[in-house]
């Protein structure tokens, strides 16, 4: 089994928009793809992840850089992202739709373009797919007992989440950060994310996330020839910043060795479901 998938090239990118880098998670390629694709009429709205007080998340449509900006960071939690592509194509009118999610919404999004079923006259409206790196997820409640229980925060307090260097971390409007050991975290991880054998959205058109590249950085793979085109005029028309993805620490050997930690444990479960004739993915 191939740890990354198909790609083109694999660089380190950061954004060079600065009102995107104030909001973003990591270097902010997702969202400067989605600006840029708004801005240049190559997408006229973009499935993204809001939050709600309480740092829920929600899918929304969003045709302006506004919304795109306000949706900016990662909510580590379940988002149904791909429940509102019907709606773009159909109540928005969007002709050029760009998609942002998870390797299994990547995944959802493929099998939904080959197989149309439910999805007549909206999978020919997908104009670009963006995957992100994704060890786990959380249902809601999960994420809340984390950080209320765990790291002894309020969820409408949360003005941002992140996993790094081992542990799960909490910034608060107060200005407080908070972390805990993500081994504590794993009671509350999403089951079905046990049998999930996808860490980098190995089906996306572009995929990112923060692992191999320095803070404020993101490792960026370009997997088709529709994702290089884009990322290509992104950075020709000095929208992002990129780094050989060798010359920048810790690099793609940290990457490859995630994806092969998390293809092997959730390989092992798979068989063990098998023993015990449980449901497994296809
Ligand atoms: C559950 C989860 C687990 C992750 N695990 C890893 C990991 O193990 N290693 C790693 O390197 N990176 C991981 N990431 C990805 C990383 O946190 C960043 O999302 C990614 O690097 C993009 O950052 P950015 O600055 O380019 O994006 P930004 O410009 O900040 O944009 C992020 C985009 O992602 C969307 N989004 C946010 N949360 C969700 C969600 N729950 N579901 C769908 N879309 C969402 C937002 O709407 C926004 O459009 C994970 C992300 C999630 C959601
Ligand atoms: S671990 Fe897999 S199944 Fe779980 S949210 Fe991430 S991509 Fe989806």
């Amino acid at each position: 089994m191939s740890e990354l998938g198909k790609y083109i090239k694999v660089v380190s990118a950061r954004s060079k928009l600065k009102e995107v880098l104030k909001k973003s998670q990591d270097g902010g390629i997702v969202s400067t793809a989605f600006i840029y694709g708004l801005e240049n009429n190559l997408l006229d709205g973009v499935i993204v992840a809001d939050k709600k007080d309480g740092f829920m998340p929600y899918p929304k449509v969003a045709t302006t850089v506004e919304e795109v900006l306000e949706a900016a960071g990662t909510k580590y939690s379940v988002c149904p992202n791909i429940s509102v592509l019907k709606s773009a194509a159909r109540e928005y009118g969007c002709e050029k739709i760009g998609v942002v999610g998870t390797p299994c919404q990547v995944r959802a999004v493929r099998k939904l373009i080959k197989y149309p079923l439910g999805f007549r006259h909206v999978a020919d409206k997908i104009a670009l797919i963006i995957g992100i790196f994704c060890m786990e997820n959380f249902p809601y409640e999960g994420l809340k007992l984390i950080v209320e229980e765990h790291c002894n925060v309020k969820m409408d307090d949360v003005v941002k989440l992140d996993i790094g260097k081992g542990k799960f971390w909490v910034y608060t409007r107060w200005g407080e950060t908070k972390a805990i050991k993500l081994k504590e975290t794993h009671p509350y991880e999403q089951t079905s994310c046990h049998v999930c054998l996808d860490y980098t959205a190995e089906l996306a058109d572009i995929s990112t996330g923060s692992v191999g590249s320095p803070d404020g950085w993101s490792t960026v793979f370009i997997r088709t020839k529709k994702g290089e085109e884009f990322f290509n005029k992104m950075v020709e028309d000095g929208y992002l910043e990129i780094k050989p993805i060798e010359e920048v620490k810790p690099g793609l050997d940290l990457v490859i060795k995630l994806a092969k930690t998390k293809k092997d444990k959730n390989s092992k479960e798979i068989e063990h479901r098998k023993e015990l004739n449980l449901p497994v993915p296809h």
